[in-house]
């Protein structure tokens, strides 16, 4: 196993570092900073602006002004050789950008490897699709006098704020539709984890990324993320978040109608048919909660299984969870790592109180994790509650941690409505080995993905969004595009 403890201190030394505004690394116009620490043992990391609303006019100024300027007169394969030459400097960078997010929010090293490849992947998709954006020339009522057709433009300036939890994948999955569409962005990191989005910005820069295209303002979210939201300078808002910031978001939006879209909560259900494999089914619907500590937006958090196995099945997740390693997510050997912020840890607590008082029983986990070499950070067990009922809080709200909520059910239109009783829709698994089972749940999942015999797969050519309450929008595959794009109908007398 790799040591990575004397990387990680050559990389951050509790130093300052700058956010990037016109290509230009500055501080906040206040002087203000906030703390960068690692979640896994409170040591500090790096510090970093605290910007503000003036902070963002200045960002919103220069990606306006690029916007107009050069960047406009750039060909679509100038854009598209920029990000293939940015996907070669992501692979040579690849074990430092990692790190950077293992340290900065936590996931484990394994899977932050594992989960960010797919960024590469990202990032030659929209290469691709720089190139393949084109509008239509269409019939109209009056043939051989009048053309018309359509253009496909970019946007604008793209106002893009992202969470915590997936810092590598969650920016460039902004920032790569932007660069391939001729968009220019202003981007907001969460503020619980800036870092690894600032060394995505610099290696930008050294792949030859113009002033101006790309800015990054880290600061708060009630001030930088609210002064960004109501920019009229802002032609686009592309959020990924809670929904009740998505919610404030698509409020402020309303003072210049700029466009939005949302990539919010979830509740999503996993269902596991009483004809599942249940030795594949197990791992998979453990993982589908338990992966980066229950920390994402799709965690399959409520477990539906058929009540013939639902004893034996949520007895074998309960052994696969008691089993997992928690730790430091340095160590290439964690599966568990830490919870991001003593916020999160207290909300993740509430909820493991609430479970069994409204009595949920603990099959595993239910607490802290504890031990010398977690002092310093917040952990917690791999926790599955059994004796759930669809009205208790665990089944109802996003926990964001490491619980699932089993529940047992009785047949199919049972556990298609029930699934289906949630504001969210955002995901959804399905375990069955019957093709026609699989096939006719997969339709009446009101979700914007749902996996068959597996979970979590996300890929930059397939559209991954919301439905209800999880967000309106796609991010990947060709619908992502239109997201950046507007439609200009051109009509010519000849
Ligand atoms: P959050 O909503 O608290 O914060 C997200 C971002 O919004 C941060 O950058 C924050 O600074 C900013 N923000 C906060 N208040 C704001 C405001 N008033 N105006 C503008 N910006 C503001 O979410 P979080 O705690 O960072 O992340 C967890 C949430 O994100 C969960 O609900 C999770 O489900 C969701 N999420 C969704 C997806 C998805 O693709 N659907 C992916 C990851 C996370």
């Amino acid at each position: 196993m790799k040591d990575r403890s004397a990387a990680a201190t050559a990389l951050y030394d509790g130093g300052h570092r700058r956010m990037f505004i016109d290509g230009n690394w500055c501080d906040a116009r206040s002087g203000e900073t906030i703390e960068a620490r690692n979640p896994a043992d409170g040591t500090l990391l790096a510090t970093v602006p605290k910007g503000g609303r003036a902070d963002v006019d200045a960002a919103v100024k220069a990606a306006r002004a690029a916007f107009e300027g050069p960047w406009s007169k750039w060909t679509p394969f100038e854009r598209q050789a920029l990000l293939l030459r940015i996907a070669d400097r992501f692979e040579e960078e690849w074990e430092n950008l990692c790190l950077s997010d293992t340290l900065d929010m936590g996931m484990p090293i394994q899977r932050t490897i594992a989960n960010s490849r797919r960024v590469l992947g990202m990032l030659r998709f929209y290469a691709g699709q720089a190139v393949a954006i084109h509008g239509a020339t269409i019939p109209n009522s009056f043939p051989g006098e009048i053309y018309s057709q359509t253009v496909r433009e970019p946007i604008g300036v793209v106002g893009a704020i992202i969470p915590w939890n997936a810092p590598i994948a969650g920016s460039i999955w902004k920032i790569a539709p932007a660069i391939a569409t001729g968009c220019t962005v202003v981007l907001k990191p969460s503020e619980e984890a800036s870092l690894t989005v600032l060394m995505i910005a610099r290696i930008m820069q050294e792949a030859g990324l113009p002033d101006g295209v790309l800015n990054i303002v880290t600061g708060m979210g009630f001030e930088a993320g609210a002064a960004l939201a109501e920019h009229d300078g802002v032609d686009k808002i592309v959020f990924t978040g809670s929904t009740a910031t998505g919610q404030a978001i698509a409020r402020a939006a309303t003072g210049n109608l700029k466009r939005v879209s949302l990539e919010l909560g979830g509740k999503s259900p996993v269902i596991v048919c009483r004809d599942a494999d249940i030795e594949k089914a197990v791992p998979v619907a453990a993982m589908a909660v338990f992966a980066n500590s229950g920390q994402i937006c799709i965690a399959g958090s409520r477990l539906f299984v058929a009540r013939e196995i639902h004893d034996e099945f949520v007895r074998r997740v309960a052994d696969y969870a008691a089993g997992l390693r928690i730790g430091h997510g340095i160590h290439e050997d964690t599966d568990i790592g830490p919870i991001i912020s003593a916020r999160q840890a207290k909300r993740i607590a509430g909820y493991l109180d609430a479970g069994p008082r409204e009595g949920a029983e603990v099959i595993t986990g239910g607490a802290r994790a504890e031990g010398p070499e977690l002092a310093g950070g917040h952990f917690f067990q791999p926790t599955v509650l059994g004796g759930v009922t669809d009205d208790m809080s665990v089944a109802r709200e996003e926990i964001f941690g490491p619980v699932i909520s089993a529940l047992p059910f009785d047949d199919l239109d049972e556990v298609v409505a029930r699934a289906n009783a949630t504001p969210y829709g955002l995901a959804a698994g399905v375990f069955s080995t019957h093709l026609g089972t699989a096939h006719k749940l997969a339709h009446r999942l009101k979700a914007g993905s749902v996996w068959v015999n597996m979970y979590h797969a996300i890929d930059p050519a397939v559209p991954f969004g919301g439905v209800k309450m999880s967000g309106y929008g796609r991010e990947g595959g060709t619908e992502h595009m239109e997201e950046y794009l507007d439609t200009k109908a051109i009509w010519i007398n000849a």
